[in-house]
């Protein structure tokens, strides 16, 4: 058993912070903790070792790593070639921060089979956090807070457990007061020089994507190309109101890109159009796919009739012409712009979004059947799928706090934060408002290929692909989520 008397010797010569989550997570108890060093320097790396339960179910262990550069403990667990992550393992979005007395520090994940791993910077040394296994990462869901020992060093603040049964995930045999010598370490420059390789990769996960299948202007196959070209590792494809891509894109995809089945509903709130991202729902499920396709009939009797307004109006369309450019896809109002131009009514296909044309509640828009969100997330939840508030902030698309939180009771598991639409204020705010209510936060870069959803003079900024991305922790949920009923 690991003794206070023990760790009090070890806080005592260390050079490098000892971490320890505090408070503790509930359950949770310290397993060990080792140092690394020798007589003349102390200890150059520091490991805590804790054992409790896991969020998603059975035990978990876990280890907090503080070294020097170039000792290389953190890295050897995380299976790297070098003593150090690395550089540009913090060029992406952190995937989790640890509270350190009144600032947050960043954490990037390293892919590692069968755990989770973590690494960071703080005050010059490296971080570590290693969960076994994987899936206690989500333990770093929410910030994790850490006090390093040695700020503790009076006797009156000591800390004297708890202790539990000592792990046997330590990297180095427990301290007990003394420090055990670096193995093949040199303390030297040349230890302490990164490795100059890029060996973390933060797996990118790119949760909104659309193909021809609806309004995108890339084949699906060609999206899952594109999509492994811009370095994703995770694409889901929410074409509107079909799964018609998913198939293709599955036949195409190339390795190291998974492919998350997805559909991106149109349902309406007070009449208004708004949008709800479903994901890893069964496809067969019969009621899901008669909405669906309810959906989609009504969408192509309002083109047509938005067609014959147009032509009311003086336009040269007609159905045939639309049809065809719509092709295999869903027919939308993009194809019924793309007509309009190639008329010479309008310069350019943005120009149909006004209420000249068919904007919302223009000349020739014509209204269509669209489910409401409860409803539409009450029927994603009962096929097994887990239902996302789309862009919740896109100017014509808001759905406000309150409808969210009776959403959320309703099923919703999630709130789309990381958006192209979504300015910084409004993502803090979202990123609140989904932790207060339990749900998901998800990204994703609404990606048409080459056709802006916002027209012309809309911003292409976040729209290519992984332009915007979900944290994997927050992919790790929404997997969990997949296959359970509320
Ligand atoms: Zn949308
Ligand atoms: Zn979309």
């Amino acid at each position: 058993m690991p003794t206070a008397e023990g760790l009090h010797a070890l806080v005592r010569q260390a050079r490098v912070p000892v971490w320890l989550p505090w408070p503790l997570p509930a359950g949770w108890l310290v397993s060990g903790f080792s140092g690394a060093g020798d007589e003349r320097t102390g200890a150059r790396a520091c490991a805590m070792s804790l054992s409790g339960p896991n969020p998603l179910g059975g035990p978990a262990d876990m280890l907090i790593v503080a070294e020097e550069p170039g000792v290389g403990l953190g890295a050897g667990l995380a299976g790297l070639p070098g003593p150090d992550p690395g550089d540009g393992f913090a060029a992406s979005q952190p995937n989790a921060v640890v509270k350190v007395a009144n600032h947050v520090a960043p954490l990037w994940l390293v892919e590692s089979d069968g755990k989770a791993v973590f690494v960071g910077e703080v005050a010059a040394n490296w971080l570590w956090l290693v969960l076994w296994p994987d899936t206690a990462g989500t333990l770093l869901v929410e910030p994790l807070p850490l006090r390093d020992l040695r700020d503790l060093r009076e006797p009156a603040q000591e800390f004297d457990g708890p202790f539990g049964a000592p792990s046997t995930r330590l990297p180095l045999p427990s301290a007990g007061g003394t420090v055990p010598p670096l193995s093949g370490q040199a303390a030297g420059p040349a230890a302490l020089a990164r490795t100059g390789r890029a060996t973390m990769a933060a797996v990118l996960i790119d949760l909104h994507v659309h193909s021809s299948a609806s309004d995108g202007t890339d084949a699906p196959a060609e999206v899952a190309r594109r999509a492994a070209a811009a370095g994703l590792g995770v694409i889901a494809l929410t074409d509107h109101d079909t799964q018609a891509g998913v198939a293709p894109a599955r036949a195409a995809l190339p390795p190291g890109l998974a492919l998350v089945p997805g559909m991106e509903l149109s349902c309406q709130l007070d009449g208004r159009s708004v949008h709800l991202l479903c994901y890893l729902f069964d496809p067969a499920d019969p009621a899901l796919r008669a909405e669906t396709a309810r959906i989609r009939d009504d969408r192509v009797y309002r083109a047509m009739a938005m067609t014959q307004r147009l032509r009311e109006l003086g336009a040269d369309v007609s159905w045939e012409q639309v049809s065809a450019i719509a092709g295999d896809a869903v027919v939308g109002r993009p194809h019924l712009a793309r007509a309009l131009a190639a008329s010479g009514a309008i310069a350019d296909p943005g120009d149909a979004f006004t209420a000249e044309w068919i904007g919302d509640g223009g000349r020739a828009f014509v209204d269509r059947y669209a489910p409401g969100l409860a409803s539409a997330v009450g029927l994603v939840r009962a096929a097994g799928g887990v239902p996302v508030l789309a862009h919740p902030r896109s100017p014509g698309y808001e759905v406000p706090d309150a409808v969210i939180a009776e959403l959320a009771a309703a099923g919703l598991a999630g709130i789309e934060v990381f958006h192209p639409d979504h300015g910084r204020a409004e993502r803090d705010r979202l990123t609140g408002l989904a932790g207060s209510l339990g749900l998901i936060s998800t990204g994703g870069s609404d990606h048409h290929g080459t056709f802006l959803p916002g027209g012309p003079g809309a911003s292409p900024a976040g729209h290519g692909l992984g332009g915007e991305t979900t944290p994997p922790a927050e992919y790790e949920r929404l997997l969990a989520v997949a296959g359970t009923r509320p």
